[in-house]
């Protein structure tokens, strides 16, 4: 049985969109835990090479990759540039993301199919090139118990509906049976893939929900625990489905959302 920490040493682990953020504070604490950290980004280099530095003065090694997780060729080339690097990877954080909000009625093409092919295309394209590198390599039981592990960022809208947002709700309802079918395609292999489903965290994503004392209290009459949620909140979530403790979970969304999803508004009314 592997021992009960948290200890990612000899891994490499490849965080999309982790530039600012939930994907920082991934890649962050994936290398406080040990790990060497591909840190791709999109267009924020800086954010990325401060990420690098903050892993680095921790103790790990780090590496910025630029790439859009949208575009086949960019992901084939992010994957080949971690492999160059460091050997293989372990562990994908798929957590690139964005939103492209308009009224359904309103909401051009464009928006439509940007949010597709960044949170849905993307997703599956990061997990592809994943499982390919894992079942390639096969496995390395003095590192893993597991083959590999791959943790995709969905969202509390995976379950809950959102007026106004079709295009990232339809995304996050599509990555939660991505995950959920490729979960069941490859445990014969050793290959444990999970979901995290984040509530309201504090990051550029949504910062017009939290930046105003007004539009805060709104928000936190959605959450029972009372809080906003911090990307540190995330990171912890990912680096226990990342690591052997969670060695028998997949095929699971871990909901991190202080109660969110528990419809407070029920709670007196319902
Ligand atoms: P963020 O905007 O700080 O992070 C998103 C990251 O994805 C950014 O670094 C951005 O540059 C990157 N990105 C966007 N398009 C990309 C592309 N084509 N290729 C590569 N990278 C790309 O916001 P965040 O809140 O940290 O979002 C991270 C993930 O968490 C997203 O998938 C988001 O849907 C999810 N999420 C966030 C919340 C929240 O409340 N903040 C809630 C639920 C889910």
């Amino acid at each position: 049985m592997s021992p009960l920490t948290l200890d990612l040493s000899n891994h490499v682990a490849l965080v999309t969109g982790a530039s600012s953020g939930i994907g920082a504070a991934t890649a962050k604490a994936l290398g406080a835990a040990g790990a060497t950290v591909v840190v791709n980004y999109r267009s924020e280099r800086e954010g990325a090479e401060a990420v690098c530095a903050a892993i680095r003065a921790a103790g790990s090694e780090a590496l910025a990759v630029q790439a859009d997780v949208s575009s086949e060729a960019d992901v084939e080339a992010l994957f080949a540039a971690a492999k160059e690097a460091f050997g293989t990877i372990h562990i994908l954080v798929a957590n690139a993301g964005l939103q492209r909000d308009a009224a359904a009625h309103e909401m051009t093409l464009d928006q439509w199919r940007r949010v597709i092919d960044v949170n849905l295309t993307g997703q599956f394209l990061c997990c592809r090139a994943a499982i390919r590198e894992f079942l390639a390599r096969g496995p390395q039981p003095a590192i893993s118990r597991a083959t590999g592990k791959i943790v995709c960022m969905s969202s509390v809208h995976e379950v809950i509906m959102w007026a106004g947002h079709v295009n990232y709700a339809a995304s996050k309802g599509g990555v939660k049976l991505l995950m959920q079918s490729l979960a069941q395609e490859y445990a014969d292999r050793g290959i444990r893939i999970n979901s995290i489903a984040p509530g309201a965290i504090r990051t550029p994503i949504n910062r017009e929900a939290w930046d105003t004392p007004e539009a805060l209290a709104k928000l936190l009459t959605l959450i029972p625990y009372g809080r906003i949620g911090e990307p540190e909140d995330v990171a912890r979530a990912a680096l226990w489905l990342a690591s052997d403790l969670s060695d028998y979970v997949t095929g699971t969304t871990l909901f991190v959302d202080g109660g969110m999803t528990l419809y407070p508004g029920f709670r007196e009314n319902g």
